[in-house]
């Protein structure tokens, strides 16, 4: 079966491997789908620390349809579609044993640090398996996992109806957390520097603010959207050092700051601002116990979440696509390919 896996940054090679063997406890996915992340992107380009080479199979953004299974309590059975949850826990951690999979204390995530999604057949544990209703078709199927970033993001920062949030990156991940914000009823405030991106936010996808942040003061933006009282919660999707350093600034006395993207390195905050104001700061990793309302909203198709997908390309093209993601990221949000 074919596989792309990933040797050291800069090398993705087309492999050609046995199709793996069901083990108790597995199933085998024929896969049909799996998203490009923003991950695999710098995987490539050697520029994510959580990386361990090689995988063969790069990919954590998968669907298919279950080839393979054995007896499970799940009600799972051969010709299920299904989305696959990447984040492979030890299950027995004291982490996992009160229920936060996600960060489990010797996670293995999917293309990350086991082998990955982007091949013909791949096994993976039944209970991180979760079947997908007839309407939902595996092109918008394939946004539940980067959606389920999204809403462990809004729910890190505790976002209830009625909170204004604004959420810095208007990429893919970004976008997402402002779709948690809007299916909880809130409203979602999104800052980018890249005035394409906002549009598009606004414009195609009909986000009710949007700022850029290199054209004005976000803390003035924001108390003016805000009636002055600042916002109740925050998600940063960027990980840029400029907005932790200031990120006491934009949510009022007692907010919840969601962190969500990486960042490049240790960062300074002012403690002695989030202590004065008790700000709750709260990484947030993977996701944990989203894939049933992921998979919920998108088959509602109340949101537009699937104008999010650029294109669909075929396995071939996966390393093209790569590079040109690496050189022209404001042509991209979700590229998925066709297994
Ligand atoms: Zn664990």
């Amino acid at each position: 079966m074919r596989t792309l896996s990933i040797f050291e940054p800069g090398r993705l090679v087309m492999e050609d491997l046995p199709r793996p063997v069901l083990t108790p406890g597995n199933a085998i996915v024929k896969m049909e789908m799996c998203g490009i992340c923003g991950s695999d992107v710098t995987a490539y380009s050697g520029k994510n620390p959580t990386m361990r080479y090689p995988v063969h199979g790069l990919g954590h953004e998968g669907v298919g349809v279950i080839a393979e299974i054995g007896e499970n309590d799940r009600g799972l059975k051969v010709g299920d579609r299904v989305a696959l949850e990447p984040y492979v826990p030890d299950f027995t951690c004291h982490m996992c044993r009160v229920g936060r999979f996600n960060n489990c204390a010797d996670i293995h995530v999917c293309g990350v640090h086991k082998d990955g999604m982007m091949t013909e057949y791949f096994s993976h544990p039944v209970r991180l398996c979760y079947k997908l209703p007839d309407e939902l078709d595996f092109l918008r199927a394939a946004l539940t996992e980067p959606l389920t970033i999204g809403l462990h993001g809004a729910s890190r920062a505790r976002v209830t109806a009625g909170d204004q949030v604004v959420i810095f990156g208007a990429g893919t991940i970004g976008l997402m957390a402002a779709f948690a914000c809007l299916s909880l009823n809130a409203e979602p405030i999104i800052i980018d520097v890249v005035q394409e991106r906002l549009d598009f936010a606004r414009d195609a996808l009909g986000m009710p603010r949007v700022f850029n942040s290199a054209k004005g003061d976000v803390k003035e933006y924001l108390s003016e959207a805000t009636g002055g009282a600042m916002c109740q919660a925050m998600i940063d999707c960027t990980g840029a050092a400029p907005v932790l350093a200031n990120m006491h600034d934009y949510v009022w006395h007692g907010g919840r700051i969601a962190l969500v993207g990486w960042p490049h390195g240790p960062v300074n905050v002012n403690q002695t601002r989030l202590m004065q104001k008790e700000i709750d700061v709260c990484p947030s990793r993977n996701s944990c116990g989203q894939f049933p309302t992921a998979i919920r909203l998108l088959n509602e198709d109340r949101l537009p979440i699937k104008k999010l997908i650029t294109k669909t390309i075929r396995l071939e093209e996966t390393e093209a696509t790569i590079r040109d993601m690496m050189e022209h990221p404001g042509n991209y949000l979700k590229v998925v390919i066709q297994i």
